[in-house]
């Protein structure tokens, strides 16, 4: 179940999240998530839903929208 983060209401697009498990690294940084002080084994996977109903995975698998906007820019 993704959700919404942010809305672009020119291009009539939605970024949206999903948490992924994986053991990888965030493919910016290379960095984990951690929560209390605990490794959590799992990533970002961020996509973009269109209006007219289609979505579009982005590559790679991230910590943070951070992350995502700077590999993808
Ligand atoms: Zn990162």
């Amino acid at each position: 179940m993704s959700r919404l983060i942010s809305r672009d209401p020119f291009a009539r697009q939605e970024l949206h999240r999903e948490v992924v498990a994986s053991s990888q690294t965030c493919g910016n940084c290379g960095g984990f998530r951690w929560r209390g002080g605990r490794k959590l084994q799992a990533l970002f996977r961020y996509s973009t839903e269109t209006d007219g109903g289609r979505t579009f995975d982005h590559r790679g698998l991230f910590c943070s929208k951070s992350c995502h906007d700077s590999y993808h820019s």
